[in-house]
């Protein structure tokens, strides 16, 4: 290797590859470089007060890891798919709609979802609840509960009270 080729690959090293390689944790929750869109909250009220940072979306990885973070009273949106969920706690406290079961959820707690299965994340009125959710990279679209649906979800009293917020 003579020196041009030697100090082109060094330049390389520090400007290209490390910075990709290695992303540090910053105050708020964010990660540096990582884009947080947030979601407005829309008119049928799906979701509220939720923002989503993707961690991982490697092409060479068959899944992705995402963190989503609610507001205090912030929600995710009810849905099911196809794929699965699995999911972190990070920080915060609340509840979650698995199924036809409603679960209180802390920081490190592990919450699987699996296909087809109804979920939302609500979090407490005092803080914001933030977890990681790892997915596969290709997925399909979610559903959103249908009138019918969402009447059968409310048979439940718990979820009932639940969606209720
Ligand atoms: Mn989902």
């Amino acid at each position: 290797m003579d020196k041009a080729t030697h100090m082109d690959s060094e330049t390389l090293l520090d400007h290209e590859i490390r910075p990709a390689l290695l992303r540090g944790f910053q105050d708020g929750y964010r990660w540096q470089d990582v884009t947080c869109r947030p979601y407005k909250e829309d008119g049928a009220a799906l979701f509220r007060d939720i923002s989503r940072q993707v961690l991982f979306e490697d092409p060479a990885l068959e899944c992705e890891l995402r963190y989503f973070e609610m507001a205090a009273s912030g929600y995710s949106t009810l849905e099911r798919h196809e794929h699965a969920h699995g999911v972190m706690i990070l920080r915060g406290h609340g509840r979650c709609l698995l199924g036809d079961a409603v679960r209180e959820v802390a920081p490190f707690d592990l919450v699987r979802i699996p296909s087809l299965m109804w979920h939302q994340f609500r979090a407490s009125a005092s803080e914001p609840l933030g977890f990681l959710c790892m997915v596969n990279r290709l997925r399909d679209r979610p559903q959103l509960p249908s009138e019918a649906d969402l009447a059968d979800l409310r048979a439940i009293p718990a979820v009932a009270a639940f969606l209720a917020g």
